[in-house]
């Protein structure tokens, strides 16, 4: 198996091209050695197809363009198109016919050296996307791509490959809960000048409730998410925002979801609430094609409810990126009690009192296998929900029971892997704070080791959570209840994790700092603040 390509990517890799560009290897390369120190073989400047005519009236490249997923060799561009992207059936004014456009891929940000032009079929089935897997590119390099129709023009994206061989050094930004209606996007609107290499997103890229009327921004429709109709309207919605889009014309993204892009706290087949399995399960079939849709993702399109997204990326032997999906498959959490609007929150005799799955039986396996075959220098678990455990309780001990602190036993288990590994570090999302925290062998057991640091993402733009919770959990480092995004930069050494904070989550154009920097020396799980 190629290493940078995880078993269960490279199945899925070969099954899901949508189309494959083969280009001709030209002379040796002008720009000097690859940095792979491969055989460099430059791809060959090709003239770019005609676009197809412009049957659709209007601009349809309305919902910007993306980029995800890459390899060393290829990585997965994408558009959308929408006339009408604020149509209330999320059809985006284009009707049930597919249409054909032109998708380009050059060395050069001015398309003068135009590697790769083909045409691409954008379906009514799949909401007018397209999931281009441009492939025979070289390690580590940047690329620029665009797509056509008539004489229209997408924005162009930039987009890179990910390292082979030994690499100096790798930046990831991990971003995630953005929730549309909570502010605006000027933590995007700052991304776009980081010095990183990848962004990842670990969920709530959406929500499923309401937009909601009035003053302030809102997202459609107004109304509580269930059809895929109605999910697609809600991808468009937020992805016509500037800023967003720019973030993504910028950085490949690679993503996973929680639990906002089907419903609350949805959990395998089960929601807080009375719905049936059955009823969640169509939600979930729903969710997960307008998902696939509008990820740039390497997967083939869903069919029904079932979804397998983990899946891994390694970056030459300096580290591996461990992405996860932890509601699929999960078993229903605790004490769940109805009457509490999805909260999951509490404790009871229930949480030690049986085996409950956190990642399915087949996500387990595979990520049991994927670390037991790491040979990199950092393993990086893409990790939606906190590890490490958090008390939120303040007279007595309370856990969001939706989070590892409800699946002792998975937990114990997966602590257990990492601890196997060189150098594992948690990322994290969900709880609308930055945290530090250690991962001890024992959650809350301060006498046992630790295992790993847990970096905890804030929130790009849903609501702060707003207690303090360092009182009853001693692992926590750090809390910063603050908006913006986490820069994770990797270098053989060393890994630095820095928080990215905006003054005004509700200002575009706000400014942004930095509220704290910590380090993790090579071999030493213990976090240091600078
Ligand atoms: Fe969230
Ligand atoms: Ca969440």
């Amino acid at each position: 198996m190629l290493p940078e390509v995880g078993r269960r990517r490279f199945l899925i890799g070969a099954a899901a091209a949508t189309t494959v560009v083969l280009v001709g290897c030209g002379s040796p390369s002008d720009d000097g050695p690859g940095r792979s120190g491969s055989p460099t073989a430059p791809r060959k400047a090709v003239d770019p197809v005609d676009a197809p005519a412009a049957g659709a009236d209007g601009d349809v490249f309305t919902l910007g363009v993306a980029s995800g997923d890459p390899t060393t060799t290829s990585v997965i561009l994408w558009t959308r198109l929408a006339s009408d992207p604020t149509a209330d059936d999320g059809a985006g004014g284009l009707g049930d016919d597919d249409i054909a456009i032109a998708w380009d891929l050059a060395a050069d940000a001015d398309f003068s050296r135009v590697l790769a032009s083909e045409l691409i079929s954008a379906k009514a089935a799949h909401g007018h996307s397209v999931h281009v897997d441009a492939q025979g590119l070289e390690a580590g390099t940047d690329y620029w791509y665009r797509f056509r129709y008539g004489d229209q023009t997408s924005t162009v994206g930039r987009t890179a490959t990910l390292p082979d061989g030994s690499p100096d050094a790798f930046g990831l930004a991990v971003v995630n809960c953005q929730m549309y209606e909570g502010g605006a996007y000027g933590a995007y609107r700052n991304l776009v000048d980081e010095d990183v290499d990848l962004v990842v997103h670990l969920g709530d890229y959406i929500y499923e409730y309401p937009g909601g009327e009035g003053a302030g921004r809102h997202s459609l429709p107004n109304r509580m998410l269930t059809t895929v109709g109605d999910y697609r309207l809600r991808y468009a919605s937020y992805k016509l925002d500037p800023d967003l889009q720019a973030a993504h014309a910028r950085f490949p993204f690679v993503a996973t979801w929680d639990d906002h892009e089907v419903a609350n706290n949805y959990m395998g087949d089960t929601v807080p609430g009375d719905a049936t399995p059955e009823q969640v399960e169509e939600r979930k079939a729903a969710a997960y094609q307008a998902w696939w849709e509008n990820m740039p993702a390497r997967l083939d399109p869903p069919d029904g409810p079932d979804l397998a997204v983990y899946r891994d990326f390694t970056m030459g032997d300096l580290a591996t990126l461990y992405l996860l999906d932890e509601r699929q498959d999960s078993a229903e959490p605790p004490c769940r009690d109805t009457s509490t609007a999805g909260l999951d929150y509490g404790n009871c005799d229930d949480v030690d009192g049986e085996d409950r799955t956190r990642l399915g039986a087949d996500q387990e396996a595979w990520l049991a296998d994927a670390l037991g075959g790491s040979a990199t220098r950092w393993n990086l678990l893409g990790n939606p929900v906190v590890l490490a455990g958090i008390d939120a309780g303040q007279d007595e001990s309370a856990f969001y029971l939706d989070t590892w602190d409800g699946f002792p036993d998975a937990r114990k288990r997966l602590i257990a892997q990492l601890a196997d590994v060189d150098n594992p570090v948690v990322l994290t999302g969900d709880y609308h704070a930055g945290m530090v925290l250690d991962v001890h062998e024992v959650p809350f057991d301060q006498d046992t080791p630790v295992v790993a640091p847990e970096f905890m993402a804030p929130p790009i733009s849903s609501a702060l959570f707003d207690a303090d919770v360092t009182g009853r959990t001693p692992q926590l480092r750090q809390q910063i209840n603050e908006y913006g995004y986490l820069v994770v930069a990797v270098t053989p050494d060393e890994l630095t994790a820095t928080f990215r904070v905006v003054d005004d989550v509700a200002d575009p154009d706000t400014a942004i700092s930095t509220a704290a920097v910590w380090t993790v020396a090579a071999g030493d799980p213990i976090a240091q603040q600078t």
